[in-house]
C-alpha cells in the first residue's frame, strides 16, 4: 500500500506539471474540501535518540480525494498557497491537531507534543497569532506542548516581522522549530535573532550522512551550532538503524523518519501506543 502512494505522488505531480487544466480542477476542487471535510491528519513520531521513546508527533496533511484517493501535501499545499486557501486549510491543521493530541495526551496520560508545519503565507497573516492563542484555548492543549515548524523561507522573506512574532510565541510558551534546516539561505547569523527552540536538518543531510564526508561534517557542524545556541537539534528521513546509531554518537536528540515510523492516522498510533504500554 506505501508503494501505491508514492506512486501515486509522483503520478499526480507529473500531471499537474504538464496539465494546466488538471491543475484548475484541482484548484476548484480544493475549495470544497474543507467544507466536505476531505482532509485528515497523519501523525509522525518524534524518537527521544538518548531515551528511545517517542516524545512527540508531527501533524502532515493529507486530501483525502473522492476520486483521486490519499493526495501527499506536496501537490496541493503549494496550490493553496498561491491561491490563499492556505490560511484556512493552516488553521484547520492546528485546530484539529491541537484537539487530537490533547485527547491521546488525557488517553496516555502523557506529555506528548505535536508540531504543526506552518506555511510563510500563514506564519506572516495579521491573525496568526491570535489563531494560536485561540485554540490552546479552545483545546485545552499546554502552550508546551505545541510546537510550530517554520522554514528558512518563512524567516529570510520577512526577518522583522518573524521576529517580532518569534517573540510573541515564546512569550506564549509555544515552541518553534525551523524546518528543512540546510536548504533555505537563511543566515547563521539571523538564527542567533530567533527566538527558536529547534533546528530540525533536512533530510537531503540524512540521506548521505553515513556516506558523504561533506555531508557528515554540515551535520556535526549544524548539531554543534544549535548545542551552542541553547536549541534542540532534530534530524528528519532516518530511514536506517545505521543513520540512528551515527546520529545518537553525534549527540543528535530526536530523530523522526520511516526507519522509526512512518506517518500514520490516529487510530494507528493509538493502537501502537496501547501496544507500546503493555509491554
Ligand atoms: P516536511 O515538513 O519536511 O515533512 C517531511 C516529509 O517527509 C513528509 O512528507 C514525511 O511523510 C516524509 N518523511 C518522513 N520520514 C521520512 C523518511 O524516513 N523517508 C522519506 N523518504 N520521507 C520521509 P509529506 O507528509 O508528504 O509532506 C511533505 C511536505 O508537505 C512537508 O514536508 C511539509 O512541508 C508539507 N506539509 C505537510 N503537512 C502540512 C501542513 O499541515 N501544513 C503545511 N503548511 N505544510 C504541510
Ligand atoms: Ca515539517
Ligand atoms: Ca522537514
Ligand atoms: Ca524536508
Amino acid at each position: 500500500v506505501k508503494r501505491n502512494s508514492s506512486n501515486k505522488m509522483a503520478f499526480y505531480s507529473i500531471n499537474i506539471d504538464n496539465n494546466i487544466s488538471e491543475k484548475k480542477r484541482l484548484e476548484n476542487q480544493l475549495q470544497n474540501a474543507l467544507a466536505e471535510n476531505q482532509f485528515t491528519l497523519y501523525y509522525q513520531s518524534f524518537i527521544d535518540s538518548r531515551k528511545e521513546k517517542i516524545v512527540g508527533f508531527e501533524a502532515l496533511i493529507r486530501w483525502q480525494h473522492p476520486e483521486k484517493g490519499l493526495i501527499p501535501p506536496g501537490v496541493f499545499i503549494p496550490l493553496a498557497e498561491e491561491n490563499g486557501l492556505i490560511k484556512e486549510i493552516g488553521d484547520w491543521v492546528l485546530e484539529e491537531s491541537c484537539r487530537e493530541i490533547k485527547k491521546l495526551n488525557n488517553r496516555f496520560n502523557r506529555n506528548y507534543f505535536i508540531s504543526v508545519n506552518v506555511s510563510p503565507e500563514q506564519f506572516i497573516s495579521q491573525d496568526f497569532i491570535k489563531k494560536v492563542k485561540s485554540t490552546l484555548q479552545k483545546t485545552g492543549l499546554k502552550a508546551e506542548n505545541l510546537e510550530l515548524e517554520i522554514t528558512e523561507r518563512t524567516t529570510v522573506e520577512n526577518i522583522d516581522y518573524t521576529v517580532k512574532a518569534l517573540n510573541q510565541l515564546q512569550e506564549l510558551g509555544v515552541k518553534t522549530s525551523i524546518d528543512d534546516f540546510g536548504t533555505g539561505y537563511s543566515s547563521l547569523n539571523y538564527i542567533k535573532e530567533f527566538a527558536i527552540n529547534t533546528l530540525k536538518i533536512d533530510k537531503s543531510f540524512i540521506d548521505e550522512f553515513i556516506t558523504d564526508n561533506n555531508n557528515r561534517a554540515i551535520v556535526n557542524t549544524i548539531i554543534t551550532l544549535a548545542h551552542s545556541l541553547n536549541l534542540e537539534v532534530v534530524a528528519e528521513g532516518v530511514e536506517t538503524i545505521n543513520q540512528a546509531e551515527k546520529l545518537k554518537a553525534v549527540d543528535c536528540d530526536l530523530l523522526q523518519g520511516y526507519y522509526y515510523s512512518h506517518p500514520e492516522p490516529i487510530k494507528n498510533i493509538i493502537t501502537e501506543l496501547e501496544k507500546l504500554n503493555q509491554q
